[in-house]
């Protein structure tokens, strides 16, 4: 079968508008948005309730559930014009790396993440770095001379680890491998094995019918649609157990199926 290729693909994203409604195909200005981030942020506080900042209806909260000494931190993958980062991250972390190959998608972001939540009043941070996923490793310190830029809050010192690792929409311009060695990066980079994250949220196609794996190359993005046991073949081989997969409701309708995993470290049991 035909793997994705990387130029074809940026090449691909290239001829897309950076906006909301290029990187989603057209579905931009529709319920889309709105509901794709409402269930991300639902599915994030379900497995990192301390980032719940809106407190009990019945008793307010009389201290903060996050420690105020510790900066949380997210790093939002393959991110285009920064949507997730925007709707879902801001809203739940301090601080969030965004990783992105096209330089019209992340030069966008850039521009308008003085809007984002936090940033102007430099309380929160957003970090432009401009790669593909098969040239990034997220445990390597960022080099200023990586980034295109740093916006908000500026730390004292280097920041290591991530609490949550969003890839949405994006992976599917990594074969198998660029994958599970993607992954296996990605959990490294994790602050705390036992409480970090890695947020998978993508397409889906059927299963074969015997429940194999099955995987469909498109030709318009150079990228792979995954069923959902090709997914679990891929976490497997990267060490990583599926805490919950969970399918996003309320799309319209004639789009694949969106499934959210939620990631861990297969050997940090927690014996749920
Ligand atoms: N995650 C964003 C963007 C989705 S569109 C969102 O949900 O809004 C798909 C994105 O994947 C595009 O921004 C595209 O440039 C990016 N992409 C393409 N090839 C990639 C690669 N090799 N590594 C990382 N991202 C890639």
């Amino acid at each position: 079968m035909r793997q994705p290729d990387l130029e074809d693909g940026i090449e691909y994203w290239n001829t897309r508008e950076a906006s909301y409604d290029g990187v989603l195909g057209g579905f931009g200005n529709g319920t889309l948005p709105r509901v794709d981030a409402l269930g991300s942020r639902q599915f994030i506080m379900t497995w990192i309730p301390e980032l719940c900042t809106v407190p009990s209806a019945i008793r307010p909260l009389e201290t903060p559930a996050t420690d105020p000494k510790r900066r949380y931190r997210a790093l939002d993958v393959g991110c285009g014009v920064g949507r997730t980062t925007k709707d879902v991250l801001l809203h739940l972390v301090d601080d969030v790396v965004l990783v992105e190959p096209v330089h019209k998608f992340i030069s966008v972001a850039e521009a308008e993440s003085i809007q984002w939540k936090g940033i102007a009043e430099k309380r929160k941070s957003a970090t432009f770095v401009q790669a593909p996923l098969q040239q990034f490793d997220p445990g390597k310190d960022i080099a200023e001379s990586d980034t295109l830029g740093r916006m908000g809050f500026i730390p004292v010192s280097v920041e290591h680890g991530y609490d949550i690792i969003w890839c949405q929409w994006c992976l599917g311009h990594l074969n198998h491998s660029e994958l599970v060695a993607f992954f296996k990066l990605a959990t490294k980079s994790l602050r705390d094995l036992r409480k970090g994250f890695i947020f998978v949220k993508e397409n889906l196609c059927r299963d074969m019918d015997d429940g194999s794996a099955r995987v469909v190359f498109d030709e318009e993005d150079s990228s792979l649609t995954r069923s959902n046991s090709a997914w679990i073949d891929v976490f497997t081989e990267a060490g990583l157990t599926v805490r919950e997969g969970k399918i996003q409701q309320g799309l319209p309708e004639g789009l694949y199926p969106v499934k959210m995993y939620a990631l861990q470290a297969a050997d940090s049991s927690l014996d749920l």
